[in-house]
């Protein structure tokens, strides 16, 4: 691989480096850099903004068909869209499911209909779209939801409930996985269906994270009318539709590297006392951020072997896996020892009087475990590297 851009990709670059200069928002909160799941002060509101801005200048959904709006950029462009955001560090975009599951989803499975309806609305932001998959009962194995749809002449009326529903409180539309033959085995019977958060017996309730942040929620189905032409692909066939959801959510965003966060981390210890001096005059200190930056850079080059893969027209590789397990974990780690570095200064929490950085530091070891958790937790990665990097039998 040539690590070098060529001539038009930094042309690229430069171009989109111009634009967040000329136009990140002057009143950017930057105390915690966590915007997903973050819900305070009005920070939807500053996002929603955000995103209609970059959506404007055509910085959203960069990679999907111009056709349906987007830049058509390759997955170089994309790449370096991401580097360039996460330097910038620009706030999140609001529908980022809707951009980054559900959009690509319609676009490979969905009726000309379908495609025409909901596509646009999705990337300009003007509908916020939530996933329903996981179910109290269902999450690793999501193929054993419960909640049901029948069929009533045009209709699904579809009973059940969902959990850990991200932005189902902003929610207008949702992917919602439901059991339509309950005498199918397990991934035979499911159907994917698009629902309206509007229709009478959606029932919305948040739940609050470790952070305070209340960006998830538990979702209730009552005799929800649902009109059949919402079916995505084949009725009782969904689970192949489901998985290109994830395979759509596990090549995106929880990979990112987390390079500019080892810079904060080495600037956080230059500036909090220790023996007299700062902590970064301590070799221990400065040993320990260089491991973490040794680790950012084997994982940014890890994610460029994937490219190289995948612009050789391979099928992605599971180095994804691998991103996403090292990734999270390396995020989590930076965020406990800054915890250390802070020492009592680190149970002040977000936005508290006297906080170093307000507060962001201890918000981010809190918000570090979440991306474990969902889009497969780290223990299934484990799984997959295990059988397909290590070639171990299943257990
Ligand atoms: C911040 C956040 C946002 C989320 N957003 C959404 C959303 O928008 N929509 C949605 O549908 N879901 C969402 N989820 C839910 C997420 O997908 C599930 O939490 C995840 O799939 C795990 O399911 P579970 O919580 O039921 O845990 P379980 O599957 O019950 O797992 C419990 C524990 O057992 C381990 N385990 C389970 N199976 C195995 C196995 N085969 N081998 C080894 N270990 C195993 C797991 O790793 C875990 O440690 C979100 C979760 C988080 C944390």
């Amino acid at each position: 691989m040539d690590f070098n851009w060529n001539a038009e990709e930094e042309a690229f670059r430069h171009e989109l480096r111009s634009w967040l200069t000329a136009n990140l928002p002057k009143d950017r909160r930057n105390e915690t850099g966590v915007d997903f799941m973050h819900e305070e002060g009005g920070d939807w509101q500053r996002r929603l903004a955000w995103h209609k801005k970059a959506h404007a200048a055509g910085w959203v959904g960069i990679s999907w068909p111009k056709e349906y709006g987007g830049r058509g950029a390759n997955l170089v462009q994309q790449i370096i869209y991401n580097e360039e955001m996460a330097r910038a560090n620009a706030p999140a975009l609001v529908n980022g499911l809707g951009i980054m599951l559900v959009g690509p989803t319609i676009i490979h499975w969905g009726t000309e209909e379908q495609k025409k309806r909901y596509v646009p609305k999705i990337l300009s932001g003007e509908e916020i779209w939530c996933q329903g998959y996981s179910e109290p009962g269902s999450g690793s194995d999501v193929a054993s939801l419960q909640t049901r749809a029948v069929e009533e002449g045009d209709y699904f009326i579809i009973n059940g409930q969902k959990v850990w529903t991200s932005d189902a409180h902003h929610a207008d539309m949702c992917i919602l996985l439901t059991r339509t033959d309950p005498s199918a085995p397990k991934h035979k019977g499911i159907s994917y269906i698009l629902v309206d958060m509007h229709s009478p017996g959606v029932t919305v309730r948040p739940l609050v994270q470790i952070t305070g942040g209340r960006g998830f929620n538990e979702v209730f189905f009552e005799d929800v009318r649902v009109p059949k032409k919402n079916i995505v692909g084949e009725l009782n066939q969904g689970w192949q539709v489901a998985i290109t959801t994830l395979m759509f959510e596990r090549s995106g965003g929880s990979g990112e590297v987390p390079i500019r966060e080892v810079h904060e981390l080495a600037d956080l210890a230059k500036r909090v006392p220790r023996n007299g001096g700062v902590a970064w005059n301590d070799d221990s200190v400065r040993q320990k951020i260089i491991e973490f930056a040794c680790d950012a850079h084997a994982l940014k080059y890890t994610g460029y072997r994937q490219l190289t893969q995948q612009l050789k027209g391979r099928p992605p590789g599971p180095e994804g896996s691998m991103m996403k397990l090292c990734g999270t974990e390396l995020r989590l780690r930076m965020a406990m020892y800054a915890m250390e570095l802070l020492g009592p200064y680190s149970q002040l929490e977000n936005n508290a009087p006297f906080a170093i950085d307000h507060g962001k530091w201890s918000y981010r070891m809190l918000a570090a475990r979440g991306p474990t958790i969902y889009a497969g937790t780290n223990q299934i990665q484990h799984n997959i590297i295990g059988e397909r990097v290590l070639g171990l039998p299943k257990g």
